[in-house]
């Protein structure tokens, strides 16, 4: 009879235990969603320092030794003369594969030599200085009714980058800038100031210009220019099979035709649009003679983004945008159409996605041969093509590295794509196919643009590429002129041991990665602490769960400000992850704190403070477990061993009953819901990442050549005392450093990267060592207010040092984060 209404009390008592259970996960999730979301440190500000050089890509940050910018002549030739080692030139750092910089090198920024030197109106001839750009130098001819006679599309770009790079535009009758330039003034490396023209230093002439930076300093130029005319824009849509009759017969010697180019439209590039500047005395319809310098961009950037995001975009714009677009009758000064602002292009962010250009030059007797292999590649690559632009160039004069060694077709190719490691090598599988399309017809590719290209390609596209070698070897016999162009390109670089980095599959990792893995391992460091904090016998229910949380959530923010202010790209593969890891340890932390606060706490008491058999336990699980993790993935543990362990060998009944009870099912719950969830992560994380990528390479240098190396330590190559070597990642690897460094090693480079981010852990007021490393900021160990964890960025030429001297400064090496 009594039966009936207990089971029914029991069973009401279960339903409120589990609604309660239900409010306090609903509150958890609800918190962890607001903690990722509203999480922001406002008193971190971290501003890169002026030595990390990018370009507009933002995909190529290169941190330089030193940034000089030069004012005159004499002080390009004393930063030369003045300073040792690898020198890089940046104009307006617009090419977009590090063509400007070199990591560790003097870098010349030349945006402030930018003067005009002399204008000759009469003779239609301008001096200028290297550092200036198209815009400015337009600001200064236009009122003489005078116009640049080659130049590139947009008018940002320095003329020294130009020369250096031997730009063309959309002009008829002309082709690359060479034959516009009568003489340029070059400071070589030992500082000698020479001038080049077709006849006075010829090979100077013809090897700086289009030569990338590697053979001196353009220090002045002197340009051709021509009258700045009024044109008609006039439009033809044809299909592609057509267009190179129609340019041949209507276009390419009608002396009034200005500017030409024909857009091709994705994906499938059967329909081309001649697009055609003609000289014409009619009244202008706009009156600007040169676009607004301060113009704002708002719905291109936005329409780009359109066009690359979508299929649908690209059908608008071919079939709806542009007819309409083109129905506007034009007249416009030359000036007007010569003075684009590359932020008409501009995203509003390019965090996810940046916009890139690629270039392919074709004779044009082979241009229809060209049209079906490119279509093949991109469909084949799925590449994600917004326009291609085509326009024409007469020969070069005789530049060593012309791209135009005959009259050619160059296919401009505007794409978007993403920014992690797979959307690189995406782009890396078509271009290097459209590379070998266009030198299999004779052609050539373009070099300012990413670098994806073998030494091999590059040699069949620029056939005269040993003589500009030579050249180099002459002139800069120390190869202080460097890029990461010619440290792909140029022999001398491509030694044995950088082969084979090259080859080493996993070699190179972004150097983002050494910041992002930081919050990573804080939940490292935090089960330690947690360990350290039960071990200690204080009450498990006082562990700072609700600050862990914090913490994680403010190294996180502080990674991610400092990847995003170095502008690394947003490495979104990460990031998710460190989403998932810290939603998923919020969570968790809340339930913990909240259970431990409360009934935790509560059994504490029944057992008067004292450890059971199964706090005992609990203990040593932790400890395990924190030493588990230090050297591989958490969801890689075997928590259930530890339930078998608690329910086959350890008394379910003895003395303190209530705390040895909760601390089991509380145990189990916890290890439990591990156990399962460690298995859906092991199982994500094997269908996203496949093989294991468990190794790190980097190149040492050994106090002598015999010294072996320490245990853990491979050789992948040597030469001399330098040594590629390999070691296990994470943990491991940090083991590695200290006992390499130990034994007198130091690192050139760590996976490609010369700055490395270390933690120190010690008393508060006491800083590490401060020899080649920078303070990023302190990192709390919470459960001790007098110890600190220092979050150092270090130079990796410094590491061995740093690592040998942290011993006795009375600051413990906790962590080097590989990437
Ligand atoms: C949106 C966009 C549109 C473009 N359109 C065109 C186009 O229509 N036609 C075309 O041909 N190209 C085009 N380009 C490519 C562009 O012309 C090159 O990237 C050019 O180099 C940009 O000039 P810069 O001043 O930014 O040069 P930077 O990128 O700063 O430098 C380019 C190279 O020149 C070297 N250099 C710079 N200054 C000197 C110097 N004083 N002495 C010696 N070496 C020096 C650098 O070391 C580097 O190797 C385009 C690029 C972009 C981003």
């Amino acid at each position: 009879m009594q039966v009936k209404p207990i089971a029914r009390t029991l069973w009401t008592a279960v339903k409120r235990l589990a609604l309660a259970l239900g409010i306090v996960i609903v509150v958890a999730l609800c918190s962890t969603v607001v903690m990722i979301f509203a999480s922001g440190d406002d008193e971190f500000a971290y501003t890169p320092p002026a030595t990390l050089i990018n370009d507009i890509t933002q995909m190529n940050p290169t941190h330089v030794g030193r940034v000089i910018a030069p004012r005159s002549v004499e002080e390009v030739s004393a930063a030369l003369r003045e300073t040792t080692g690898p020198v890089s030139i940046g104009g307006g750092r617009f090419s977009q594969g590090g063509q400007v910089s070199y990591p560790d090198s003097v870098h010349l920024d030349m945006r402030e030599l930018n003067r005009v030197v002399t204008l000759d109106v009469a003779g239609k001839r301008i001096v200028v200085e290297p550092g200036i750009t198209w815009r400015e130098i337009q600001e200064v001819i236009d009122k003489h009714d005078l116009s640049i006679k080659i130049m590139q599309t947009y008018s940002n770009f320095t003329v020294g980058g130009s020369l250096s790079v031997n730009v063309h535009g959309r002009y008829i009758g002309e082709g690359p800038l060479v034959r516009s330039v009568e003489s340029i003034k070059l400071v070589l490396a030992d500082g000698s100031v020479v001038t080049a023209s077709p006849t006075e230093n010829s090979e100077l002439y013809f090897g700086a210009i289009g030569g990338y930076g590697g053979l001196g300093v353009i220090v002045e130029a002197t340009l051709q220019l021509a009258d700045d005319v009024k044109m008609e824009r006039r439009d033809v849509v044809m299909p592609t099979t057509e267009y190179r009759a129609h340019f041949m017969a209507n276009v390419r010697d009608d002396r009034d035709v200005i500017f030409h180019n024909a857009d091709l439209y994705p994906p499938d590039f059967t329909e081309a649009r001649d697009v055609s500047w003609y000289r014409t005395d009619k009244p202008v319809t706009i009156l600007d003679r040169m676009i607004a310098a301060d113009d704002e961009y708002v719905w291109q950037p936005r329409l780009a983004n359109f066009i690359g995001g979508t299929d649908s975009g690209k059908w608008l714009r071919q079939n709806v945008l542009e007819p309409l677009y083109y129905t506007q009758d034009r007249v416009a000064w030359r000036n007007w159409e010569a003075s684009y602002d590359v932020a008409e292009l501009e995203p509003e962010s390019r965090a996810d996605y940046t916009y890139g250009l690629r270039e392919y030059f074709i004779p044009v007797a082979r241009f229809d041969e060209f049209i079906p292999k490119m279509r093949e590649i991109f469909t084949k690559h799925d590449a994600n093509v917004i326009n291609v632009s085509v326009r024409h160039a007469l020969p070069d004069s005789g530049t060593l590295l012309a791209w135009a060694d005959e009259e050619v077709f160059a296919f401009v190719v505007y794409y978007r794509q993403g920014r992690t490691p797979a959307d690189v090598e995406a782009v890396r599988a078509w271009s290097v196919e459209m590379i070998d399309a266009a030198t299999s017809l004779g052609g050539a590719y373009y070099l300012p643009y990413q670098v994806f290209e073998s030494l091999q390609q590059f040699e069949a596209a620029y056939p005269r590429a040993h003589e500009y070698f030579a050249l180099k070897a002459r002139v800069d016999p120390g190869n202080r002129f460097r890029n990461r162009l010619w440290q792909q390109l140029y022999p001398p670089n491509i030694d044995a041991l950088e082969s084979t980095r090259r080859e080493t599959k996993g070699y190179f990792r972004g150097e983002e990665q050494t910041f992002l893995t930081v919050p990573e391992w804080y939940l490292v460091w935090n089960p330690v602490e947690y360990a350290d904090f039960l071990a200690s016998g204080q009450n498990p229910s006082d562990f700072p769960f609700f600050a862990s949380i914090d913490e994680y959530w403010t190294l996180y923010d502080r990674v991610n400000s400092i990847a995003s202010a170095n502008r690394y790209g947003h490495n979104s593969e990460y990031v998710t992850m460190l989403r998932v890891i810290g939603a998923s340890t919020t969570l968790e932390y809340i339930l913990k704190g909240a259970y431990e606060t409360s009934i935790g706490r509560f059994t504490r008491w029944t057992a008067d403070g004292q450890d059971t058999e199964e706090d005992l336990l609990i203990q040593r699980a932790h400890r395990e477990y924190a030493n588990f993790i230090f050297g591989a993935a958490w969801y890689e543990y075997d928590f259930a061993r530890f339930l078998d362990e608690l329910w086959g060998e350890t008394p379910l009944f003895g003395e303190n009953f209530v705390r040895k009870l909760e601390r089991r099912l509380f145990f189990t719950l916890e290890y439990g819901g591990k156990t399962a969830y460690a298995k859906l992560i092991g199982f994500a994380s094997a269908t996203a990442y496949g093989e294991k990528d468990d190794h790190i390479f980097f190149t040492v240098v050994a106090p002598t050549e015999d010294t072996p190396n320490p245990p853990g330590v491979e050789t992948v190559q040597a030469d001399g005392r330098t040594r590629i070597v390999s070691s296990l990642r994470w943990g491991p690897f940090t083991e590695s450093a200290a006992r390499l460094a130990a034994a007198g090693f130091d690192f050139e480079d760590v996976s490609g990267n010369r700055r490395i981010v270390v933690t120190a852990v010690g008393p508060a007021d006491r800083d590490p060592p401060a020899e080649g490393t920078a303070k990023l900021f302190e990192s709390r160990v919470l459960s001790s207010a007098d110890v600190e964890r220092h979050v150092l960025l270090v130079d990796t030429a410094s590491l061995g040092a740093l690592l040998r001297t942290l011993p006795a400064s009375g600051v413990r090496l906790e962590h080097v984060y590989d990437y």
